[in-house]
């Protein structure tokens, strides 16, 4: 079972490059931005919480998030390849909640692809990505919001993955492709 976690700041090409590893290896994909984006559409009561979060470029709590991700990782159930979490982790428990969850199922956490990309560039493909996605935090000012979110919370937990040799360092600033081969290469060193 490949276990993927796909790791960087907002705006990294976690989406764009999931996609090719979807297409490649098959796994599932869990990207708790699109499972919270598709509860605020349907304006449910949990949407109508993480709305407030996401619009502030806050993290939405991991006791709500953490209970999403076993409950969409339940649903895929146990006749699949492999699973791109794309987007979770983002705080060490919730880093935690995933190793303790994947333990219960006998898996671990095969390889982490941290996507590194500069401040500057971040924030110019977020704001190039607002005028086609209609995401209501695709603007500079919540842009800015969820890079500092991104630095304070989640950050830490590359040095998690470090200590726990799976992050895989990867230059996120280029081609598609050739980002996406370094990518493929970590993954079959794992595989
Ligand atoms: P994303 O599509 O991954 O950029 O997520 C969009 C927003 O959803 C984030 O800025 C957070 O507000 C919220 N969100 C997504 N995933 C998580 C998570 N793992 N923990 C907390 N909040 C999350």
């Amino acid at each position: 079972m490949l276990n993927i976690v796909i790791f960087g700041a907002p705006g990294s090409g976690k989406g764009t490059q999931s996609d090719k590893i979807i297409a490649e290896y098959g796994v599932e994909h869990i990207s708790t931005g699109d499972v919270l984006r598709a509860e605020i559409n349907c304006n449910t009561e949990l949407g109508k919480t993480a709305a407030a979060y996401i619009n502030e470029g806050k993290l939405v709590p991991d006791s709500l998030i953490i209970d999403i991700l076993a409950s969409t990782l339940d649903a895929k159930g146990k006749d699949i390849k492999g699973v791109i979490f794309d987007g979770f982790p983002r705080t060490i428990a919730q880093a935690e909640a995933l190793n303790n969850m994947l333990a219960e199922r006998g898996q671990e956490v095969s390889t982490v692809i941290g996507l590194e990309v500069n401040d500057e560039e971040l924030i110019k493909r977020i704001i190039a990505r607002g005028k086609t996605s209609g995401r209501a935090d695709d603007n500079e000012e919540t842009a800015k919001k969820r890079l500092d979110t991104y630095y304070s919370q989640t950050m830490p937990l590359k040095d998690f993955y470090i200590k726990e040799g799976k992050y895989a360092k990867i230059d996120g600033v280029g081609s598609i492709d050739d980002i996406y081969s370094n990518i493929k290469a970590a993954i079959d060193a794992v595989k």
